[in-house]
Order: C-alpha cells, then structure tokens, then sequence
C-alpha cells in the first residue's frame, strides 16, 4: 500500500532471543468503512500488518521501521500530552537490552510491556477475534477448529521460541506460567548449525525435509530384531533412543548425512516438547493445548511429530491445535496493551 496514503497507527515490537516481531496497523484515510471488510486482517478501516527480523539484524529493522515511519505510530503520555515524546510499546528481553538504541535510533522511548502477559493477550484474542485461527495437524491434514468463545477456558498454551513457556491460561488477563524448557527453537537451531553446518533456520528445516531419522534413531525394532514390543504397547518404529544408531562403530561419522541428522533433531525436540506439554495438561486436566512461538514456522513435520506426542501420550484425550498467526502472539499482546 502506499504510505503516504495511510496513517500508521500503533506499532508494537516482540523483540525475542532470535527474532524481533512487528505489528502495525495502517488506517485507509479515503476509504469507506466496509471496503475491507472481507480482508482477513482488516479491522474497521484498516489493516493489520506483520513482519519479522533476525535480533541480531536489529538495524535492518529499525532502518525498515524508520524508513516507512513505523515510530511515529506511537502514542504521547497521557500525563505528559504536550511532550513531544513519543512511546512505542514492546515485550521481550529486548525491550530492556535495546531501549537505549531505540532511543538513539528512533527518537522514541519503549514502553515496557511483561512478555507471559502479551503472549497470553495475544492468543485469546487470536482465538476470540479471528476466524479460523486454530487448527489440528494430523497425517498430513489440516483442519480448523471452531472455538466457542464461552467455552474457551481453561486451556494450556505452549509458545515455542527459542526457549519454551507453558501457561495455563484460565481467562483474559487470567494466567500462570507453570512450565517451561530450556530444549527448544533455540536448540534445534544452535544445535543443527553445529551438526550440519547449515546457514540459516530455513535451509536446516528444508533439510529435514528431506532426511530420515531412522537412520539416526534406535528405534524399539532395532532392539527387538524388527518386532513389535506388543506387551508394553511399543510399535517396531518407536523411537526408543533419539541419535542411539549414531554409536554405531561400523560406520564412519561422514557416513551420517546432515538431512537424517536434521530431520532426527527436529524429531527429538517437537516430540518433547509435545509430551512436556501433555504431561503438564494431564496436571491441571487440561484437553485443549495450543502451540505458538516461532520454531513451528506452520512446518508439517513438526507439527505432526507434536499432534502424534500429544495424541500418543494421551491415548487420545488431549488435542494439539496450532495458530496461523503463531509467531506473533506476543507481538500482538504488545499491540492489544495500547487500548489499556
Ligand atoms: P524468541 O522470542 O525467543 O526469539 P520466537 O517465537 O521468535 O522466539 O522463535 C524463535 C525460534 O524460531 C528460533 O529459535 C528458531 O527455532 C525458529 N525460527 C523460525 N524462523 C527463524 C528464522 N528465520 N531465523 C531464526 N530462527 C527461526
């Protein structure tokens, strides 16, 4: 769109461990109320926008903020309406490690906004407000699932970013952080770029595209001889010890090929994460658990892996459901605290 014909209005930054999150929100000056009214982002006049910048590329993005005057869309003090200092607001250890750059930057001061409280407000609007938000993955199929706004709480929310926070969210505003590991996105990407020496996130996950992780895995038929170890409920093709193959004498460490390597990684991590995440529902009896946080990337292994740790370990009872805006619920909490 062109900039000179919207307003910005209200920009809120998510700056993570790995990566920085951005919503605005751009006003159509001209354009008559219900125009974009079928526009899947469109809130009464406008849009929302969303965007994302590696953390350690700060610059990019605050040359990308100021060169489409991003910062203006701030607000003045409600105290101080005549001073000229404007305030963005912004969630995130980055809001702390980078608000002297900003300043110095942008001319703008941060104001703070507390991360499990933007993430929280940030998924129960998605799940109130947009249609066709959530969605269960399984065997390859995508479906949405329809969320009844009255029946909602109490649900477990998993955000997957470079570390993992489970809250048990029982309302708006309405939260507590229960859990968390240390072993996520940040761990597959860190530990992949190791093993694989892959350049960026993107090329490590499109190489676990193309890998296969039994070639890393032991799994229970390489133990049992092929069979299955029916008495406990094990399957031949159950893991039962990620990377345990890779002991293997008989082969020479080149031999194991950077896409089983990746695809075993991401494997190993999604389904811990997923059963972390299930044993923590079965804590509290929660049956609904929403994952976000930027490691899913809408990525069909990783969701898969996931809904089968969670349906697996629940026999059933709980249910995986994922966001498409996923990466960004924080960002968007930031973005809902300008209405406070
Ligand atoms: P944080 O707020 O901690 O930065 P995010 O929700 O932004 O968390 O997720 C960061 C994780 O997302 C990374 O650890 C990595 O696993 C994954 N990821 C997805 N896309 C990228 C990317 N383009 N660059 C780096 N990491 C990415």
């Amino acid at each position: 769109a062109d900039q000179s014909e919207s307003l910005i209005s209200h920009l809120a930054l998510d700056i993570g461990g790995t990566l920085i999150k951005l919503v605005y929100f751009s006003r159509n000056k001209d354009r008559p109320i219900d125009e974009n009214k079928n526009s899947k982002n469109s809130v009464i006049d406008g849009r929302l926008h969303f965007a994302k910048f590696e953390t350690s590329k700060i610059n990019d993005c605050l040359e990308f903020i100021l060169s489409n005057k991003l910062h203006l869309g701030g607000f003045r003090h409600h105290e101080d309406p005549a001073s000229d200092n404007i305030l963005i607001k912004a969630t995130g250890g980055g809001a702390y490690r980078f608000a002297d750059l900003i300043k110095e930057k942008l001319g703008v001061s941060i104001e703070k906004e507390e991360e499990m409280e933007c993430l929280v407000a940030g998924a129960n609007f998605l799940l109130k407000a947009v249609h066709q938000e959530a969605y269960t993955y399984m065997d390859g199929r995508k479906e949405f699932v329809h969320i009844d706004h009255n029946d909602l709480y109490p649900y477990l929310l998993v955000n997957i970013g470079s570390g993992v926070s489970m809250i048990k969210v029982d309302g708006d505003g309405k939260f507590e952080r229960i859990s968390g590991t240390s072993v996520g996105g940040g761990t597959f990407w860190g530990l992949g770029r190791l093993l694989t020496k892959c350049k960026s996130f993107d090329e490590l996950l499109e190489l676990s595209h193309q890998g296969n992780n039994r070639v890393i895995d032991m799994l229970v038929g390489d133990i049992y001889g092929g069979l299955d170890y029916s008495k406990i409920g094990l399957s031949s093709t159950t893991i039962a010890s990620s990377f345990g193959k890779a002991i293997s004498n008989t082969r020479e460490l080149e031999e194991y090929k950077p896409e089983d390597i990746a695809r075993s990684l991401l494997r190993m991590i999604s389904n811990n994460i997923g059963q972390i995440a299930y044993l923590n529902a079965l804590r509290f009896g929660l049956k609904r658990i929403f994952f976000g946080g930027f490691f899913i990337r809408s990525h069909a292994f990783t969701m898969d892996t996931i809904s089968v740790a969670v349906n697996f370990w629940s026999k059933g009872e709980a249910k995986a459901m994922f966001l498409n805006h996923e990466g960004f619920l924080g960002a968007l909490g930031a973005f809902m605290s300008y209405k406070k």
